[in-house]
């Protein structure tokens, strides 16, 4: 008998990673791949632990590797994580290709690696020195993909510099006519936080973007129609999405908290249709006390019922959540119209019919399941590819508005409960996120581009 295809498949060690390669590896068991899914020992231990992520019947099968990092150090300081990784994960993975060659681990001989392209260099590397097929998966939009794959010509113009990435004179750039203006001080590898570790950091931006030219694809969790400029500016990227990410046969998989399910789903379930904000701001977002007291408060003006994710972690400093005076008893008691969960079922509120809007703060897997949902944002975006997110939410598919600041930096009480009554009254806006909609679910049905597209990939990762 012939053994089936096996591919490795390595997730970045963060939330918003995990859960969309989690459902790539398992897309390809569905067509028959056998799956190794490689994530570190921190990641594999917090999924474990909410005890919503590996649950699939051992059609995937996870490996844990250590991350370098001792454990009590900060996994949010990403820059450091990234460069910690090629010497300590690459190694490991390493000999995992190459003992299954010779017999070691289950699931036979590994035949190809997806990677996600945020991994870096070296992974891809592995791929090529060991003479295996390789992709690279790239899990947010195609615009910020393109910014990457154009950093020669950035440099070029003398929009960034050419040693740190940092940006320079300009401060917009336009990749073509067709593709929104975007900010240079908002290029990914500028917001990601206060690190001095900076030009390391876009030297491995540029590695990686030198590794993918030898892979054999490099797929995206983006649509063609919703973002055709980038696609024709770099017609080698793969539009397979958008994935229907963090939940497999209405099962949870990959998170690394509890999703609150039947808290929220049942107090959904008791909501008229299209009446309910749902805020969430993703895994990494923290607010400082000022804006997390604003926020209560622009969601009690607005008089609107929400459904408001407040992760353990979201105050700065881990403090313990301070809501306004009152507020809790006010709006989110027995009868009120505030509903509080640590972690929701994202996937699920989002395909409710009780849910009217999303305030989000951009996360690419975020905006992707709001718009295959059919549902209108407010885009408050926090860091890294969130703020070119929001431009395509407000300026180009206009599916949004944008939660704007004060001079003093704070979105404040009164501009999102403004805002809110704006969204929910704009029918032209609830017509275009319906039109969006539409065109995601063509892309990933039987003959739609990304489905196609996954077919195309797949085939590719078979061969020998
Ligand atoms: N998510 C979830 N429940 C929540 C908040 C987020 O399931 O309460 C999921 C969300 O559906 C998405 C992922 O977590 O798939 C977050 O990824 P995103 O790219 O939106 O943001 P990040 O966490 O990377 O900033």
């Amino acid at each position: 008998m012939v053994s089936p295809p096996h591919a490795l498949v390595i997730p970045y060690p963060a939330q918003g990673h995990v859960i969309p390669l989690l459902e790539v590896a398992h897309a390809l068991a569905d067509r028959g791949f056998a799956v190794t899914f490689v994530n570190t020992e921190f990641i594999h231990a917090r999924v474990v632990a909410s005890g919503a992520g590996l649950e699939d019947g051992g059609r995937v099968r996870f490996v844990a590797v250590p991350d370098g990092m001792p454990p009590g150090d900060d996994r949010a300081d990403l820059v450091k994580l990234t460069i910690l990784m090629e010497d300590h994960i690459a190694p490991r993975v390493e000999e995992l290709v190459l003992a299954s060659g010779e017999g070691g681990g289950a699931g036979g001989k590994i035949t190809c690696m997806v990677v996600d392209y945020n991994v870096g260099a070296w992974a891809l590397d592995i791929a090529r020195r060991t003479g295996i097929r390789s992709a690279a998966v790239w899990p947010a939009s195609a615009a910020v993909l393109s910014t990457l794959l154009s950093y020669d010509k950035l440099i070029d113009d003398n929009i960034i510099d050419a040693e740190d990435g940092s940006a320079l004179g300009e401060e917009t750039f336009q990749l073509s006519l067709d593709m929104p203006p975007m900010r240079s001080a908002h290029l990914a590898w500028n917001c990601v936080g206060e690190n001095d570790q900076q030009a390391a950091f876009f030297q491995y931006i540029v590695a990686g973007v030198r590794a993918v030219e030898h892979c054999d694809f490099l797929i995206c969790n983006s649509f063609q129609d919703a973002e055709p400029a980038a696609f024709s500016l770099f017609p080698n990227v793969l539009p397979i999405g958008p994935l229907l990410t963090g939940e497999r046969s209405g099962k949870a998989v990959g998170h690394f908290w509890k999703p609150e399910d039947e808290e929220s789903m049942s107090w959904l379930d008791a909501q008229p249709a299209r009446s309910v904000v749902y805020v969430a701001f993703g895994s990494f977002t923290m607010f400082d006390r000022r804006q997390f007291e604003e926020l209560a408060l622009g969601l009690e003006l607005s008089g609107l019922s929400f459904l408001w994710v407040v992760r353990p972690d979201i105050l700065q400093g881990g403090a313990v959540h301070d809501y306004p005076e009152g507020f809790l008893d006010r709006v989110c008691g027995s009868g009120g119209r505030g509903k509080l969960v640590a972690w929701s079922p994202q996937q699920r509120v989002l395909a409710h019919p009780a849910v009217a809007c999303f305030v989000s703060h951009c996360g690419w897997n975020s905006t992707m399941e709001g718009v295959r949902n059919g549902v209108p944002f407010i885009a408050w975006p926090y860091f890294a590819d969130q703020f070119v997110n929001q431009v395509y939410i407000s300026d180009v598919w206009k599916v949004g508005l944008k939660a704007v600041a004060d001079k003093s930096g704070v979105i404040t009480k009164e501009h999102i409960a403004a805002r809110l009554e704006e969204l929910m009254g704009d029918a032209g806006m609830r017509k275009r996120v319906e039109a969006l909609k539409k065109a995601a679910h063509e892309s990933i049905q039987i003959r739609g581009s990304s489905y196609g597209n996954f077919d195309t990939f797949a085939e590719g990762m078979r061969k020998a």
